[in-house]
């Protein structure tokens, strides 16, 4: 499958056409950005491994019965994946409080809530991603509540298998962020990416993030928390 004309581009992956009018090539850049665009910098084959990461998790996620965009990595950068319309939502997961949550309502990083919490934010660069809840999302016109209810529901199944999934890697799985499509015949997958850039993951007996959270806090060794990711997901 050859790439055709660039569809578009976001800070960390650019979409290409394909021949096939249901298929896109997604590619990995080595870009990271942090704090709304504030923080910027290239991460040496950020790319590759997230690009191999992701494609782990996706197909760990399918083979747990979920429905998801990728079809296959088809080489080192580039992945293919199902056209969808993306949602302009972002469903957020918090097992353990830390980052913008800790920080908003002034609660210790590391704190375990006894619920699951889940947040939705609204895509948009301009507003800086804001916080919304249900009533918001059907006002602006994302997502229906029916919609809504479905990638609720999805989501809380990610978490489950991901949580499992990352025990057994010997890692905690903090938070994360997942974003749905809808396919050309109106099918709600899970879309985008799942990598230690989308997620929060803390080594189980030492605590060390083992993910964004080195860049955005300058904590040095990104590359190797996300080799380290890498290196525990092929074992
Ligand atoms: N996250 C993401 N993209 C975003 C915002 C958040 O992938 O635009 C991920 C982030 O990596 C973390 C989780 O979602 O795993 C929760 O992020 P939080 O709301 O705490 O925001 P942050 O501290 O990253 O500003």
């Amino acid at each position: 499958m050859e790439k055709q004309q660039m569809l578009y581009e976001g800070k960390a992956k650019q979409v290409f056409k394909t021949e096939n009018p249901d298929l896109i090539i997604i590619r990995y850049k080595d870009d990271a950005t942090a704090y709304n665009n504030v923080k910027k910098a290239s991460i040496d084959n950020k790319g590759l491994l997230n690009n191999e990461i992701s494609a782990i998790i996706f197909g760990k996620l399918h083979e747990a019965g979920i429905k998801t965009h990728f079809i296959e990595r088809l080489n080192e950068r580039d992945q293919l994946c199902r056209v969808v319309k993306i949602f302009p939502l972002e469903f957020i997961v918090r097992n353990i409080i830390a980052g913008s949550m800790a920080k908003r309502l002034d609660i210790p990083e590391g704190t375990k809530p006894n619920n699951l919490i889940i947040d939705i934010c609204y895509k948009k660069d301009e507003l800086g991603d804001p916080l919304i809840n249900n009533d918001h999302a059907v006002a602006l016109g994302t997502a229906t509540y029916e919609e809504l209810e479905t990638m609720y529901s999805i989501t809380r199944k990610i978490n489950e298998v991901l949580i499992e999934l990352f025990k057994e890697l010997g890692i905690t799985l903090v938070d994360f962020k997942i974003e749905f499509g809808k396919t050309l015949d109106g099918e709600i997958v899970l879309a985008d990416e799942i990598s230690p850039d989308t997620c929060r993951l803390w080594d189980i007996e030492t605590n060390e993030k083992l993910d964004k959270d080195r860049f955005r806090r300058d904590l040095g060794k990104v590359k190797e928390a996300y080799e380290e990711i890498l290196k525990r997901l092929k074992k």
